[in-house]
């Protein structure tokens, strides 16, 4: 697979390792799958890259013994925090983190640490690592990571350097998709728009087979009116049931934009012009309004925990064209 690496965001960081102004503290903020933590991994290495400690170039070498243990995933003195398979990054994590950075550097010259989506640590744990951002200890980096800056304490971010990551244009990822993933077009084309410019969740997307998901959900609740098996599978699983409404909304969009004149790079499931041009024709303005208006309302209340049996089936008699 492909890495997503910032390489804005590494650059700044070489020039401030190299001016000797680097902090103590970043966050990386951003969207998922927008290449965070794999930018602050390499960070990490190119902080103790031997070669570039020794003046003898900029970036990482990928072949001194630094780097190498980082690619092995080995290095003693980089420790990486998320939540793995919970949902919280716990505080014995926390606990077991600062005891190791209290500790000497075993052999690199700085000890980096990176936590993976602060906005998953417990109450607990964001208390116990605000004393650490407060007192580092010397030769420490801390690399964090969120994708909703607004959700952490204000006192860890306020004490980090915030470095925001933004979204590619959707067609500079499209073009990535293709040249590097040897993507066709509208399959390209989909990804990009429906991951809203992020190379790293089209990828995931892409990986988890989503163009035949997101086609199911469309055959079986747009073109088929015998759905009910699907309809019942779909609703019992959260998630299946917002990525049935999401893929949904953006149809229902396409239709809009198809229907207000415009362009066919505009569209998300190129993958399907044909059928929604001809389906645009069987829809009124009002229609689609009011559909996609149940859409986000079914979307908020999925959102709220509330049972969306019923408005999604009165949905789907909506989608229906008579
Ligand atoms: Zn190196």
């Amino acid at each position: 697979m492909n890495k997503v690496i910032n390489l804005e965001v590494l650059n700044r960081f070489s020039r401030l390792i190299k001016s000797g102004r680097l902090a103590h503290a970043y966050l990386l903020a951003g969207p998922k799958g927008i290449g965070k933590s794999e930018t602050a991994f390499e960070v990490a290495k190119l902080v103790n890259c031997e070669k570039r400690i020794a003046g003898e170039r900029t970036d990482a070498c990928e072949q001194c013994s630094s780097c190498i243990k980082m690619n092995s995933g080995n290095h003693p003195d980089v420790y990486r925090i998320d939540c793995g398979d919970t949902d919280s990054i716990k505080i014995e994590q926390i606990r077991e983190l600062i005891s190791r950075l209290q500790m000497r550097a075993f052999e690199a010259s700085v000890k980096v640490c990176i936590i993976k989506d602060i906005e998953v640590m417990t109450a607990q744990s964001s208390n116990a690592f605000l004393k650490t951002l407060e007192e580092p200890s010397k030769g420490t980096l801390m690399i964090l990571t969120t994708s909703v800056p607004e959700e952490n304490l204000a006192t860890i971010v306020s004490r980090c350097h915030v470095m925001k990551f933004y979204p590619s244009s959707v067609p500079a990822v499209r073009e990535r998709l293709m040249k590097d993933d040897g993507l066709d077009a509208p399959s390209a084309q989909f990804l990009a728009q429906f991951s809203q410019g992020c190379i790293g969740k089209a990828r995931e997307l892409n990986e988890d087979g989503f163009m035949k998901q997101k086609n199911d959900v469309i055959n079986n609740l747009v073109f088929s009116q015998g759905s009910d098996v699907y309809l019942k599978k779909i609703l019992a699983d959260k998630p299946q049931t917002q990525t049935a409404l999401s893929v949904l909304l953006s149809w229902f969009r396409d239709l809009l934009i198809l229907k207000s004149g415009g362009k066919q790079d505009q569209i998300v499931h190129l993958d399907r012009y044909d059928e929604l041009l001809t389906l645009e024709k069987e829809y009124t303005f009002a229609k689609i309004d009011g559909i996609i208006d149940e859409l986000v309302r079914a979307l908020a209340l999925l959102g709220e925990n509330l049972n969306i049996k019923i408005p999604f089936i009165l949905l789907r008699e909506k989608i229906w064209v008579k």
